[in-house]
């Protein structure tokens, strides 16, 4: 469901019953001549409008306003739009804060910007995993007062660690594509793979014509496919559904 159009009961419900409460995070960025800068944030958007088909999802409403960067070309009459993480930080912790007053303790993102390097992390991921962190502490320590890790009632805190079910995990950021699905599907930036994505996900968000080749990073999107899109749609998908299953 979509949040913004549930219903208190439909919301005491889904905090009830512990539904993923997922939101779309990513950047508005230029991507070449033949794609819509929207598009890191457009395939998280449309890839949850699938799994809400088959699962119980809350679906916040999209952020894309995340550090695009001008790496890839300066802003002037190409359309990237670079909000800076430090202030990325502060917005996110006030989110994060006002889900967890709502109820909510199964919150994910997900984001595809940069994910490359989602390990070592980059200023969008980092803003807002830091924020999470950063809520969570402070919201416990405010429901609970200093001492709630030392109290006795926290004495199963690393067997709950271990299953995932410690309140760290309230919060969980993920990429939208592992190491595993770069193995079978190419990571890119308007190439083939994010090309063949939007072709499969988005169509409106592609036109082939106005393709130029000077660029390195979109030469390979030539030859891209709505076919070699929808393998990558699954293939996020099944990890999407991982990452959102039921916890222990
Ligand atoms: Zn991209």
């Amino acid at each position: 469901m979509r949040y913004e159009l549930m219903l208190p009961h439909q919301i005491r419900k889904a905090i009830a019953e512990d539904w993923p409460v997922v939101l779309p995070l990513g950047v508005l960025e230029y991507h070449g001549e033949h794609l819509a800068v929207g598009m890191d944030t457009l395939a998280v958007v449309r890839l949850l409008d699938r799994l809400e088909e088959e699962m119980d999802l809350v679906i916040l409403p999209p952020f894309y306003y995340g550090a695009s960067s001008y790496a890839v070309e300066p802003p002037e009459g190409n359309g990237s739009v670079h909000v800076d993480a430090g202030a990325l930080e502060p917005f996110a912790r006030s989110l994060f804060t006002g889900l967890l007053r709502v109820g909510f303790r199964n919150i994910h993102f997900f984001i595809h910007h940069q994910t490359e390097n989602f390990a070592a992390g980059m200023p969008t991921d980092l803003a807002f995993k830091f924020a999470a962190r950063q809520a969570i502490f402070a919201f416990i320590e405010k429901e609970r007062g200093e001492g709630w890790w030392g109290d006795e009632k926290m004495a199963d805190y690393y067997a709950q660690q271990v299953g995932g079910a410690d309140p760290f995990n309230w919060i969980k950021g993920h990429p939208l594509m592992t190491p595993e699905i770069f193995a079978q599907y190419p990571f890119d930036h308007a190439g083939q793979g994010e090309t063949s994505l939007m072709m499969a996900l988005c169509p409106e968000g592609v036109e082939m014509d106005k393709l130029a080749s000077d660029k390195w990073y979109t030469r390979t999107a030539a030859e891209a496919s709505a076919e070699l899109g929808a393998k990558g749609r699954d293939l996020i998908l099944a990890h999407m559904r991982q990452a959102l299953g039921k916890r222990p």
